[in-house]
């Protein structure tokens, strides 16, 4: 694997520059036991940069901070323009800083640069260029008091405020780094929240990146606080935390299942965005070529560490031979290498760790006796080839669980119930996508699946104002768009005697 591809001049200074470090009430500080750990190229296995390990105790300073930046100026009384304008600055400097988060990212956590380029450094920049139309548009309601009158007869009058829910604790995973960071961060700095970052310890680098760019834009001192660290220690201690008074998480169904104990402490609001093992329906009246682009796109892009992967495929029998077929020649054709290649298709898995555990799905599959199309092979250390499996029984692990990694799973499907069945016997719930040519078929199966998304002749199609969450075990309310917003925001019933 090469190693040596030139870096960005800000990319080399970055990470020349001691860039591991924590942000803390407008301040870069070691963790208070000056404990640190590495960030690695998952391609190549070279440390990047050390990086701060945050404890309980440096959780504690940065929900400080974060408190104290609640209610001292400028942030407490900014202007709804103010916070606009300042959201807008933010995407503006990311927008200038394109081609570096985009190098960043890949290095960190391995996806091919054409994903971070075009895909995921945009969409993050998206999200505060949509969040920053909405401050000026938070707005309560007056209320008709149906009570009338006090009982000494003065008239009321009644209205609501949205606030703030005060501190946020940002919890992101490892997948898509700055996609994620930015779905928490722009609608909590819309809603005038101040915010406590747990970046993924695989994947910290963005992150911190974008911490020195909020800081030339303007973000008050203690807004915005990133701990990097580990998810036992950091995290658990942001999640438990009394000063926090809301976790957007976004990660495993495990952890957010944990994360339920952590919020009883003082009730603090929680959003979960959790795991899927999402279906995709090929009809017979599909059109075949789009299908197998979009199905196959939908599982190996990424590597299949998307948490809305077209896991699990349901072909009709009468296209399901040329689907698979088409799937393998996809598949086989992508070309792995290094994320910073421009030949490369798909970079590694994000560890040794995550290889190996895809490398343990198949190996059970392949003992149940599953047919393997093609791929099924850990080519080096962290590279998986991309995988197509039939005969999968509809009990395996194989077909249950959360692989993330660029492993399909294609069954035929001759009746249209028994599909919808399929589709929707998983505890999962993220997404799905239906492929067909017939308009009223396609929504009337929209409307029988189980899945907070669904997709019709698409696939991972994601936006700022796309509402976004699972049902089922897939997680807990919704990110982006308005509902989005409404995470950030308590509201407050003022009733006057007039
Ligand atoms: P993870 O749950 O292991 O970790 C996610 C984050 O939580 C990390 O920052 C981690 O450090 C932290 N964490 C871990 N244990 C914690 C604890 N006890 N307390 C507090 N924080 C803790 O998930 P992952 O492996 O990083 O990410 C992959 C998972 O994320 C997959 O299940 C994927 O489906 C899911 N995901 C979901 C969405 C969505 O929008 N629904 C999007 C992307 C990823």
């Amino acid at each position: 694997m090469p190693t040596d591809f030139p870096l960005r001049e800000r990319v080399a200074r970055f990470l020349a520059d001691d860039p591991g470090r924590l942000l803390i009430g407008g301040a870069w500080a070691d963790a208070a036991d000056g404990a640190r750990f590495a960030t690695i190229d998952p391609a190549t296995g070279r440390t990047l940069a050390q990086v701060a390990r945050g404890q309980s105790s440096d959780v504690d300073r940065a929900v400080a901070a974060a408190r104290r930046a609640l209610t001292v100026e400028p942030w407490a009384s900014m202007s709804a323009t103010d916070r606009s304008a300042l959201l807008w600055r933010i995407a503006d400097l990311m927008t200038a800083h394109l081609d570096d988060l985009a190098e960043l990212e890949t290095l960190d956590q391995g996806k091919s640069l054409r994903t971070s380029r075009f895909g995921e450094i945009p969409a993050a920049v998206n999200q505060f260029r949509y969040y920053a139309g909405w401050p000026t548009k938070i707005t309560g309601e007056t209320i008709p008091a149906s009570s009338g009158k006090t009982p000494a007869g003065r008239q009321l009058f009644a209205y609501t405020r949205r606030e703030p829910v005060g501190v946020v604790g940002a919890i992101v995973p490892w997948n898509s780094p700055m996609v994620m960071t930015a779905m928490k961060l722009a609608p909590a700095l819309a809603a005038g929240c101040t915010i406590v970052l747990k970046p993924a310890e695989n994947t910290p680098l963005t992150a911190l990146y974008l911490g020195r760019l909020l800081q030339e834009a303007g973000v008050p001192e203690g807004v915005v606080n990133i701990v990097t660290g580990f998810g036992a220690e950091a995290g658990q201690a942001l999640a438990d935390h009394r000063g926090v008074d809301k976790i957007a998480f976004t990660g495993s169904t495990a952890v957010g299942k944990r994360l339920l104990a952590s919020a009883a402490g003082n009730l603090k609001r929680l959003t979960l965005e959790l795991g899927g093992k999402s279906p995709s329906i090929v009809m017979p009246d599909a059109d075949l070529p789009a299908a197998i682009a979009g199905v196959s796109g939908g599982i190996f892009d990424n590597g299949g560490q998307v948490c809305v992967a077209s896991a699990r495929i349901y072909a009709h029998r009468d296209v399901y031979e040329d689907l698979v077929a088409g799937m393998a020649a996809r598949g086989d054709a992508l070309r792995l290498g290094h994320g910073l290649d421009p030949d490369t298709d798909l970079g590694p898995l994000v560890s040794t760790a995550q290889a190996e555990r895809v490398e343990r799905f198949v190996a059970e599959g392949r003992a149940e006796g599953v047919t393997v199309v093609t791929g099924g092979e850990r080519t080096e250390d962290t590279f998986y080839s991309p995988t197509v499996l039939t005969d999968v029984p509809a009990s395996a692990r194989l077909m249950r669980e959360e692989i993330f990694g660029p492993v399909a799973v294609v069954t035929p499907f001759d009746d249209l119930d028994e599909v919808v069945g399929w589709a929707n016997d998983s505890d999962y719930g993220l997404a799905a996508s239906v492929w067909s040519e017939g308009l009223s078929a396609a929504h009337r199966i929209a409307a029988r699946l189980q899945a907070g998304t669904v997709w019709v002749n698409c696939h991972s199609i994601l936006g700022p104002d796309l509402p976004k969450g699972g049902h089922k075990e897939s997680g807990w309310g919704y990110e982006n768009g308005a509902q989005g917003l409404e995470n950030y925001l308590e509201t407050k019933s003022v009733v006057m005697a007039l």
